[in-house]
Formats: structure tokens, sequence, C-alpha cells
């Protein structure tokens, strides 16, 4: 199958560049009839893992040393797409919730893979919240449908790869010793993400500040809870080369984060208070820029949507992850070239990966041409 596939992309190279786009319906129709003879049915399955953290993680909230997951897969005309659900313990998900979720899904009554926007809006129309449930069918489908056109998203976007940005690596709220230590481990990266809103910040950005003078990022996780310290904060930060802060004060406090975002020398990224679309434009004035993760906004299409949005707004737009296996990494991955910033550093952080995907090369998000998300089991 891949040799015909690839006698016909380049077939189609051929031919002059203006009569492909004039065709763009025979240019992606084309290798659905070389594909694969299996079902042509939609069949999607799921399974509970748990992924197992290389260090106990700690942020302004809460402590951890594993991240319960749900993986799924999506299956049609012997076609796999593979999926994830990671569990953000604020959003209230459990592997038992995602797999509650997913049993009331029928794919099979849908007769079009493609039909993305169909599938994924009934999908959604299913319950209020499961957002990483509902994440993990669309990351499943998304691959599904990259795989069965031959490319991967980057392409089918037109997003250039090389666009994509450095990514940070996060460091989580700890004693000097292991900061220390974490930041000398993260030798490979060429931006940090430091966790902020315990009881010792400045001590975590002096003691980082001890091994190198890489920038750095914050993020507060709600944890501050005075808008004159958060800008006290944030004018030190930036004589500390801290180039961005994100959600320093608790979501609901709006008024005093637009009073900060309008007052700060760096952008205020909102991320807690921003989950879905529907949010972006309320964050218009609250913050300078907004942080999209899969999980929290039911994953690529709605992603997609949000990037658009905030841009024609104005603002800054990072993209970020939770603690996920490099299914759900390599899947917000594809978006990275239309980001400022991002954060993907969640596959890292564990030490179970049970997907090979994307790669952060000399600290920049690195993808591959493989179809759908790119991404193989190993
Ligand atoms: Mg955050």
């Amino acid at each position: 199958m891949t040799t015909t596939r690839r006698k016909f992309f380049q077939t189609a190279g051929a031919i002059a560049g203006a009569s492909l786009l004039a065709k763009p319906l025979t240019a992606f129709s084309a290798p659905l009839a070389f594909a694969p003879k299996g079902s042509k049915k939609l069949t999607l399955t799921y399974r509970p893992y748990t992924l197992e953290l290389t260090h106990v993680f700690t942020v302004a909230t809460m402590s951890r040393k594993t991240t319960p997951v749900v993986l799924t897969e999506v299956e049609y005309d012997g076609v796999v797409g593979y999926g994830e659900a990671s569990m953000p313990p604020y959003l209230g998900e459990s592997q038992e919730s995602v797999m509650a979720f997913l049993k009331r899904i029928d794919l099979g009554k849908y007769d079009n893979p493609f039909e993305l926007e169909t599938i994924l809006t009934d999908i959604d129309a299913i319950s209020t919240n499961n957002t990483a449930a509902k994440a993990s069918v669309d990351i499943a489908l998304h691959d599904l449908v990259g795989k069965l056109m031959g490319q991967p998203w980057f392409n089918i976007w037109g997003f250039n790869k090389n666009n994509t940005p450095t990514t940070t690596f996060t460091i989580g709220i700890d004693t000097p010793e292991v900061v220390r230590q974490k930041t000398k481990e993260a030798e490979i990266y060429k931006f940090l993400k430091v966790k902020l809103g315990g009881k010792n910040d400045k001590e975590m950005i002096e003691t980082i500040r001890s091994v190198t003078d890489k920038p750095i990022t914050t993020d507060v996780n709600q944890g501050w809870k005075d808008k004159h310290y958060a800008l006290d904060m944030a004018f030190w930060l930036k004589e500390k080369g801290v180039v961005l802060l994100e959600q320093p004060l608790p979501k609901e406090r709006t008024k005093d984060l637009a009073w900060l975002t309008e007052q700060s020398p760096i952008p205020i990224i909102g991320d807690e208070g921003v989950q879905r679309l529907v949010d972006v434009k309320k964050a218009e004035g609250i913050y300078s820029g907004i942080n999209i993760k899969l999980m929290k906004c039911t994953g690529m299409r709605e992603a997609n949507k949000m990037i658009a949005m905030a841009r024609s707004l104005g603002m800054n737009v990072m993209i970020g992850c939770m603690t996920e296996t490099s299914c759900g990494i390599s899947a917000a991955s594809h978006l990275s070239p239309m980001a400022d910033w991002a954060d993907l550093d969640g596959n890292l952080l564990i030490s179970n990966d049970c997907y090979d995907g994307v790669k952060v090369v000399n600290g920049k998000v690195t993808l591959s041409d493989a179809p759908g998300i790119g991404i193989r089991k190993v």
C-alpha cells in the first residue's frame, strides 16, 4: 500500500502544481482507493493505563507520582488511529468517568470517517464536561483520517513544520537541591518552565539562576491571592529573565487579572481560566494570551479553532499539555507551528511511554512526516 501510495503522490507531484491545486478532491480521495481492505465501519476500543512519573511532581495545588490515562483506538478499513485521555485532577475526570463516557459513543453509525465536524459535534453534545474523554476520540479520529489521507496533520492544516517553537521543560516546586538537579538534567532544553505559588518562589528562581541563564516561563497555577503581590513579582521576574507569567491568580478573579495584565511588564497567560473555544473571546482584556491544551478543549479540532480566534483578537498562544504519552503530545505538536510558545514536555516526565512520536531536537519540537499524528506503538 505504501509503495502504491508513494507512486500516487509522485505522479501527482509530476503534474503541474496549479492543476493539482485545482483538483483537491481527486488528490485527497485517490489514496482511499488503495487503502487496505478491512471493515468499513468505525470502531472504538479503549483501555486504562497508568503513567509513572520520573520525579514526584508538585504544583501550587497538589503533588503526585502517577497520572491515570485512558488509551483509545479507532479502526476503519484496517487502519488504526491512536488517541489518549489524560486526567488533569482539576477537571474532575477519572479513568472510570472517561470509560463510562466512551461507552456511550456509537461510532458505527457514521459512514464517512472524514466527517470530523459532524462526528465530534455529536460527541461533544453527549455531556457538558468530559473534555479529556472527548479529546481521546478526537485525537484517534484525526490520527485515523491523516493515515487514510497519507498525510501528517501539519500538512493537512497547511502549517510549516519548520516553524515549531522550542519547548519548555517543566520544573516543579521542590527543595533547592532537587531544583538544581532537575535544572542540570534539563541541559538539552533551551527554555525552562518553573512552577511557582509555593512558599519559596524567589528561592526557586534564584536556585535556577545559580545554575543557568536560560529564559524561563513561570506558572503559578492560581496560587497567588493578592494582585499587588502578583504585580511586584511580575516586575521582579522580568528582571530575572522570565518571559511570561501563567495563571497568577484564581481564574474567578477576572477584574484583578485584567488589572494585572494591563500593568504587567511580561505577558499574563490564562490556563485554568481558558478551557474551550467559548472562553477565548471572554479572555480578551483579562489575559494577554491563552494556554491551549487538548485535554481541556476536547482535542485537535477545537484547539485549532481556538488558535484562529485568539489570533483574530491579537492574543498570544501557548500550546500546553498534561502528563501524557507521546500520543497526546504528538497530537498537540502538529498545532505548535502556530504557537508563540510550546510547553510540550509531558511525555518527557514519564518512565513508561508506550508510543514513539514527536521528538525534541536541540530544544525544538520536531515533527516527523509520518501520516496522522505521526506515532507508533513501542
Ligand atoms: Mg498552567
